[in-house]
């Protein structure tokens, strides 16, 4: 089955439902059993069937097993949010003592989260250039347990040779583990290209409509277990309403993100060109550093990516940024509108350096008209110019 299909037909029985279409919302904490024996027997299935709230109904069990389907993994796992689904996972593969590589364009919250919680536990995470490719074996220690990969990172958008990354960590019998966010399991297979843990923020583009947040987890055979019991440890659970929500958004997800990627090109282009921007951070742009790699990992690319304008005041962007019309401020993305956020990539780089000559910025393109986007943005940096030249 082709993933279009998958997104239309995967996680829904409509024999169960009388006929329902959709999945519905099954809401429930207590679940009866008419017998000891049976209530006994549920223990082994309570995280494919009906036995807990808290361990998932039939609505949370039809979007796990979509996105497992969907994105080639034997099960999949639903997490309060994606902030939750990072460390559910680092801390399942972590005691004190061990060690971890994580990318260094990781999204910020995760590096925190390594950088706090796991040291307190004990756990030492080296950062490594995202660029490392085979290298990463160097890096490789007695006590390493994971490498953590992030692909494109988080705001700098450099492509991971994933591939390699996991044939050096496979060698030395330790798993790896992506955050799959930017390109969800639509337009990157994660288990073909030798990942073994692919972490999603459902609350971007699975969800897609910015109302809601949460967290998926998809594993192989081999590390399923490991990873749902320490979700279920932490007591994680997804309400079915939500559930239901990202069901939804599911269905569209092939729809909305070829449109995502053709409005964001569309733009990215255009700001390629413009005099007032020194670089677009885009895969999917030809002349980018990791446009090769993109092309060879990847089937399409969604609508986030950064942007470098020439050396400009703080006034003069936050001017610009100030007077958008369809460009919202805020964090996340994935949604169908279109965002814009500063951006400080620099701040948080430890084993690399992020050279920025100029101010960055960081634009999620929806699924309006492109041409409307284009012309917000050329209105912005008028306001940006006008304040460069009353600075003089
Ligand atoms: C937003 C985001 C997360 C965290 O997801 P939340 O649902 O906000 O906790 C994780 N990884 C990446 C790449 C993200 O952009």
């Amino acid at each position: 089955m082709k993933k279009d299909t998958i997104l239309a037909h995967a996680g829904r029985d409509s024999h169960k439902f009388e006929g329902v279409v959709n999945t519905p919302v099954v809401r429930a904490s207590t679940i009866l059993f008419p017998t000891v024996k049976a209530y006994e027997a549920s223990h082994a299935d309570r995280f494919t069937r009906m036995r807990y709230g808290r361990y998932g109904t039939q609505t949370t069990h039809a979007l796990e097993e979509a996105v497992a389907e969907l994105e080639g993994g034997h099960g999949a796992m639903i997490c309060p949010s994606g902030a939750a689904a990072i460390a559910a996972a680092l801390l399942a593969f972590t005691k004190v003592g061990d060690h971890i590589l994580m990318v260094d364009t990781a999204y910020t919250p995760s590096r925190l989260f390594s950088d706090s919680v796991l040291r307190h536990n004990g756990v030492e995470t080296t950062y490594y250039d995202p660029l490392i490719g085979n290298r990463i074996a160097e890096l490789i220690r007695p006590n390493t347990r994971l490498v953590y990969c992030e692909s494109p990172g988080s705001l700098t958008f450099e492509v991971q040779d994933i591939p390699a990354i996991a044939a050096a960590a496979h060698a030395r019998g330790i798993p790896v583990l992506n955050d799959n966010t930017w390109a969800t399991p639509y337009f990157f297979s994660s288990f073909e290209h030798g990942v073994d843990v692919s972490i999603h923020a459902a609350t971007k583009y699975i969800g897609g409509h910015s109302d809601i947040m949460m967290g998926i987890i998809v594993t192989t055979e081999a590390h399923w277990r490991t990873v749902r019991t320490a979700v279920a440890d932490y007591g994680y659970y997804a309400s079915p309403d939500d559930c239901f929500m990202a069901l939804r958004g599911l269905r569209t997800l092939g729809v909305r993100l070829k449109q995502h990627q053709t409005n964001a090109l569309a733009v990215a282009a255009w700001l390629q060109r413009h005099r007032d921007v020194a670089r677009v951070m885009y895969p999917a742009l030809e002349g980018d550093a990791g446009h090769a790699l993109w092309r060879r990992e990847f089937t399409g690319a969604s609508g986030l990516f950064g942007v470098e304008l020439k050396p400009a005041p703080k006034a003069a962007v936050d001017a610009m940024l100030d007077g958008f019309e369809f460009f919202g401020m805020g964090a996340s993305w994935g949604g169908f509108e279109s965002l814009v956020l500063p951006t400080h990539p620099e701040r948080t780089r430890t084993a690399t350096r992020f050279p920025a000559a100029g101010p960055t910025l960081r634009l999620h393109i929806g699924l309006e008209d492109p041409d409307d986007l284009i012309a917000d943005l050329e209105a912005g940096f008028d306001r940006l110019r006008r304040i460069v030249k009353q600075t003089g």
